[in-house]
């Protein structure tokens, strides 16, 4: 039986907002403050409300829809896959998981030939570290600040941001340090080539107050996403490799966000020639059209778990209609050459219009990024670098990014806003003439950010 869904009205958006507020409990909020957005409907780089207000996503919702809204492809292999075996236990041979894991397998760098699959990227994070945790026999897990892993118990504590403080009485065996960031360096560098030596001292540094003997991984996002976009110089991250390497540490790279296209290759790892010995992964692999995420292993490490077992599971591990999904996106990706069309935006368009604005706008600090991956760093003043508004600001402190997002939304643009910072991360199919259109509207919504400039 097919139902007709009622036609979009600002009636029916007002009974969808109100079911919501009944019982929905939402993440990273005070259940009492907040006011979601009605949506009725998405496709390609758009997604729109009852009201009729159509909104170019620049955000990829979490950074995930690289694919876009509603790719026919993907939604047909889901139907197709829903008809032919919707969910079976991770125990079984099943042709679509072992497809979708080879193709994983082939696009990961180097011998990261094993996939465990996961409902998404903090399972992938408490995975890689309890990997690395039985391999090495050691426990501490090295992590840097400005990054954030996801919001499970080791995850969230892994996390370098302020996210992180409220369960912070759980971090037994985290050590934070810091990676570099030239436009903000915690080493008071001039280059990129002094901020990379000084944060690989650093790194060395903190091993050896640590002990490397107690040290069983260093997780690092390839390029910290949510914190900021922060493209590591050359040299850093096949720095921490051969310190790795040296230490007999497990290097995990952290790709859930960077990861699948994001950055204009497969994974930013491809960017600097690097191989960590766990890859973790979610978001982009299957645009989130059904929860997924995973653990792409080096051969060395799961040669560990090869007569002893690997005491780790989850019921929906590798669950068929996540699994198609993913089958449906990288081959769609592939034949379509959407990782192509995200580095060839960047470069073309994304990045020259947005250095153009930090020409004119004197609110924006520093331009970051590559593919469909930029940030735009907010300032109130470009000489100090003072940000926008102060770290983890909240209320009337926020006000001027609550003022530059309502801008963009009444632009009909749906921005990423974290702290001081937007974030330019359309999906990788978007076109040069989409992707004009969004810049236009960000370029007047800064307007909003220059008047709040001293
Ligand atoms: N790692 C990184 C780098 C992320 O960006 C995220 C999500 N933003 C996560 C882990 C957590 O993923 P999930 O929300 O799917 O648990």
């Amino acid at each position: 039986m097919t139902t007709t869904p009622p036609a979009p009205s600002a009636a029916t958006g007002a009974a969808v907002k109100a079911a919501d507020r009944a019982h929905v409990f939402h993440s990273w909020s005070a259940q009492g403050l907040i006011d979601p957005l009605p949506v009725a409907g998405a496709e390609g780089s758009y997604f729109w409300d009852y009201d009729g207000n159509r909104y170019l996503d620049f955000s990829s919702q979490l950074v995930n829809t690289n694919i876009g809204h509603q790719h026919p492809k993907v939604v047909a292999a889901v139907q197709e896959q829903a008809a032919k075996l919707c969910t079976i236990a991770p125990g079984f041979a099943v042709d679509v998981r072992s497809e979708a894991a080879r193709l994983i397998a082939e696009r990961t760098p180097g011998d990261l030939d094993k996939i465990f699959f996961t409902n998404g990227g903090a399972e992938a994070v408490e995975n890689a570290v309890r990997m690395a945790r039985l391999h090495t026999g050691r426990a501490k897990v090295l992590s840097a600040y400005r990054s954030y892993h996801g919001a499970t118990a080791a995850a969230i504590n892994l996390t370098g941001d302020p996210r992180r403080w409220p369960s912070d009485t759980a971090s037994a065996g985290v050590v934070h340090f810091w990676g570099p960031f030239l436009y903000r360096s915690p080493f008071h560098a001039e280059n990129e080539a002094q901020e990379c030596e000084r944060a690989l001292a650093h790194l060395e540094a903190t091993i050896a107050f640590e002990g490397p003997q107690s040290i069983a991984a260093i997780i690092l996002e390839t390029i910290p996403g949510t914190a900021g976009i922060m493209v590591p110089p050359p040299g850093y991250l096949a720095g921490v490799r051969e310190i790795c390497d040296r230490h007999g540490i497990v290097f995990i790279l952290d790709e859930v966000m960077a990861g699948f296209g994001r950055t204009g290759h497969w994974f930013a790892a491809d960017h600097f020639g690097v191989t960590p010995d766990l890859l973790t992964f979610a978001k982009g692999v299957n645009s989130g059209y059904v929860p997924l995420g995973g653990v792409a292993i080096s051969a060395e490490i799961a040669a560990t778990f090869e007569t002893r077992p690997y005491p780790g599971g989850l019921t929906y591990s590798g669950h068929p209609l996540a699994c198609a999904s993913a089958v449906a996106t990288l081959n769609a990706m592939a034949e379509e050459r959407i990782v192509e069309n995200a580095a060839e935006i960047g470069e073309t368009v994304i990045g020259p219009a947005l250095r153009a604005m930090a020409e004119r706008h004197p609110s924006v600090g520093e331009v970051r990024g590559l593919g469909v991956f930029w940030a735009l760093d907010l300032v109130r003043n470009k000489e100090t670098r003072e940000p926008l508004v102060p770290y983890n600001a909240s209320g009337a402190d926020n006000a001027p990014m609550a003022e530059f997002a309502a801008a963009c939304k009444r632009g009909g643009l749906w921005p990423f806003v974290n702290m001081n910072r937007t974030h330019a991360v359309p999906a990788c199919t978007i076109t040069a003439a989409e992707a004009e259109k969004g810049l236009a509207i960000l370029d007047t919504a800064l307007e909003t950010a220059d008047a709040h400039t001293v």
